[in-house]
């Protein structure tokens, strides 16, 4: 394989991965589940609900007698959603029920209260004409014995919590979470705990890339500053080795202080790349040490959170299990035109904004120089220019692909169309 060649960011996406190992399989908690990923389908275990029940507080009826407005029933049994029905409804007869109340034998359709009225001595009148099944939901109509509800490789969200406790999974098998190590190098770095000097390079990158892996649901160690010494930087990389993944930031190019990758393959890591065709993020590297694997990403820090989100996110939920671990895109129109030269595909950090009609309008957040970090701050996507691309005129149609925190608005979708 030709290690130094430019790869493409899909090229070098598969290529990672080809190399992720798969985490083993742990039990844990339901209620500790949260954004973890099932290692197994999960099956129902009753059919739910268990019986043909009411969708409705109302009437159980048989629709033939219900059929037109102005029928009149007779009451003859109350169901609550807890009762098992005693009567069968015969000739003119119903039963007032609640909602996931059982049906009673002979009615085959609900009337919901609204649409009655009560008349003396317990009888109604039909207002609004029933037709056989209306609002009865059918047994295991949510789900059915044995079948499969959710699939392995399924994110554990809100919704999946529901699922899973209705199947009374007390606790669930999912893939274990990488443990993941950051590492930032670079003489001129001062720590955040470090004292203030206007001279040195505030160190962000550690900061903010364990910020997206926590994102994940991952705490991950912070290993701290390495200099740019190869023994120095040779000691930290070797703790970082010891964790499944190791995200190092910084000294990965080809100046004459950047010992990352030099420092990497003396320590035994194969490398599978360094260069991707992208900007930013150019000088990229994916290394395996065993079943461990290494990121070398670039120090600018812009770069390497936005190689973050298109290697490192994707290989840590592989890891653990994720059947879906790239981020969607999502169709936008350009605001204002964007140049490109044909070469690289760039990532541009974008706002996004919805218009009346519901189009997605993307924004440059304005500079787009590695270096500023701010820009990372404000953008709630990525925008992608494709390599060949010549540049985009203002209202072209764009893919974006949205970052954490993006996605939410000032006003709802309903209250901006009340006055
Ligand atoms: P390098 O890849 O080491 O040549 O770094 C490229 C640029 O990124 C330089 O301007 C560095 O000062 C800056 N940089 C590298 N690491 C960090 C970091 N951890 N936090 C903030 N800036 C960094
Ligand atoms: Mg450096």
């Amino acid at each position: 394989m030709e290690k130094n060649v430019n790869l493409s960011v899909g090229e070098a996406q598969a290529r990672v991965m080809r190399h992720v190992p798969l985490g083993s399989v742990e039990d844990i908690p339901l209620e500790r589940s949260l954004g973890r990923v099932l290692a197994e389908d999960a099956r129902a275990n009753r059919d739910l609900p268990p019986r043909d029940v009411s969708a409705m507080d109302g009437f159980a009826v048989r629709s033939a007698d219900a059929a037109c407005a102005g029928a009149v029933l007779t009451v003859i049994e109350d169901i609550r959603a807890s009762d098992r029905p005693r009567s069968t409804v015969v000739d003119s007869q119903c039963a007032r029920i609640m909602t996931g109340a059982p049906l009673p034998s002979g009615a085959d359709a609900v009337i919901r209260v609204e649409d009655t009225r009560m008349l003396s001595g317990e009888r109604v009148e039909i207002l609004v004409p029933v037709k056989a099944g209306d609002d009865v939901r059918r047994r295991g109509e949510a789900m059915k014995t044995g079948d499969v509800v959710l699939e392995a490789g399924t994110k554990i969200t809100p919704g999946v919590v529901g699922v899973l406790a209705a199947v009374k999974r007390t606790r669930v098998s999912v893939r274990r979470c990488p443990r993941v190590a950051v590492l930032s190098s670079g003489d001129e770095l001062e720590a955040l705990d470090a004292p203030f000097d206007p001279e040195r390079i505030p160190e962000s990158n550690g900061h903010a890339l364990m910020a997206q892996v926590r994102t994940l649901g991952i705490e991950p160690a912070y290993l701290g500053i390495a200099r740019d010494d190869p023994d120095d930087l040779a000691d930290h990389l070797r703790r970082g080795l010891a964790h499944d993944v190791l995200l190092v930031s910084g000294g990965s190019s080809v100046g004459v202080h950047d010992h990352v990758r030099p420092a990497l393959e003396a320590l035994g890591v194969t490398l599978h790349f360094w260069c991707v065709e992208m900007k930013p993020g150019h000088p990229v590297a994916l290394g395996t040490y065993g079943e461990h694997l290494v990121f070398a990403l670039p120090g600018n820090p812009v770069s390497s959170m936005v190689c973050f989100e298109q290697f490192v996110g994707p290989a840590l939920r592989a890891f653990m299990g994720h059947a879906r671990p790239f981020r969607r895109a999502v169709a936008a129109s350009l605001a204002r035109e964007i140049k490109h030269r044909p070469g690289r595909t760039e990532f541009v950090r974008v706002t996004l904004r919805r218009e009346a009609d519901g189009r997605l309008i993307a924004a440059s957040t304005g500079a787009q120089s590695s270096g500023n970090l701010c820009s990372m701050a404000q953008a709630d996507a990525l925008l992608i220019v494709p390599p060949q691309c010549a540049g985009l005129p203002s209202g072209a149609a764009v893919r974006v692909l949205p970052l954490d925190g993006a996605g939410f608005d000032a006003v709802s979708e309903f209250m901006e169309h009340t006055a």
